[in-house]
Formats: structure tokens, sequence, C-alpha cells
């Protein structure tokens, strides 16, 4: 059975396409030119690119901005982002009624409660969406594909592509 967790699929595929959140920020409120090449080749990095600008526009005109990590700020919103489109795709997609997901516990060392409520239950995967798998902010929950797994495997194949 397969399993998914949203926000690892987007952590792999950041390091997979070359994204280095040490080298994107260039000091002087944008990105530098050879990370904005990398991260431009991907269409599927698109809405992860415009929320990276939004968060450096936001941290650089903090007053204490030399205390910032602007590296890991930039790897949550870009990571989140990406896990987000990935709940997106899939809640979305035209066989999207015939995907049963098992909710799985948060791999981070955090455990949001509503989410911790919903842990080893089964839902359709537009439920869980709504409920927040994989699209609240930081949520790394996955699930266990009960039904529709080779509908999953078409869409993520298409997003490893970076499409
Ligand atoms: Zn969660």
């Amino acid at each position: 059975m397969i399993t998914v967790f949203p926000y690892l699929i987007a952590q792999n595929l950041l390091e997979l396409f070359g994204v280095d959140f040490q080298r994107i920020y260039n000091e002087r409120g944008g990105m530098q030119r050879e990370q904005l090449k990398v991260i431009s080749k991907y269409k599927v990095l698109t809405g992860a690119k415009s929320n990276a600008y939004k968060t450096i526009r936001r941290l650089d005109k903090s007053k204490n901005k030399q205390s910032i990590d602007f590296a890991a700020n930039l790897k949550n919103t870009m990571a989140g982002t990406i896990s987000n489109e990935v709940m997106d795709s899939l809640a979305n997609s035209k066989k999207a009624d015939e995907i049963m997901v098992k909710w799985l516990p948060s791999s981070a060392t955090e455990h949001r409660v509503n989410h911790a409520l919903q842990y080893g239950k089964t839902m359709s995967i537009k439920k869980a969406r709504k409920l927040g798998l994989g699209v609240d902010y930081g949520c790394q929950c996955g699930m266990q594909i009960i039904s529709g797994d080779k509908h999953i495997q078409n869409e993520l194949k298409k997003i490893n592509r970076g499409k």
C-alpha cells in the first residue's frame, strides 16, 4: 500500500530540483540569480516562488533582519506551498471521489491536537484536505491510500516531473 506525506514530497522535490535555501536570499531584498534560474525551471514551483518573494519582502522590512534565518523561513514557505499544492492536485483531480485515505501521524516532533484526533481514521481525500492534512501551516501528517492507488501514482508522477 502506498503512503503519501505531502510535506515530505515537497521537501524531496525541492532537493531533487536543486533548490539551495542557503543561497536564495541575496541580502538586497531579492533572490540570487542562480537560484532563481533553478526555481523558475519548474512549473510546479511557481506558487512556491511567488510565496518565497512575499516572505523575502516581509522579512527584509523587519528591524531585526540580521538575526533572521532567511534560509529556514524560505524552506518553510516553499515546502508548505508545495505540500498544499500536492494536496490540491490530488483532492481536485478527476477521480478524487474514488480516493479513500487513512490519516497517518505527523512526522514532526510536535503534534497538532486537531490533527491527532484524526490519526487512524479513514475518509475521502477531499475530507482529509478540508480538515487540513498537508494544508495547515507546518503540517507533516501523512496518509495511507486505501483506494485509488493508481490514480494517486499518476498524479505523483506528474508532480515529480515538475509539472
Ligand atoms: Zn498534520
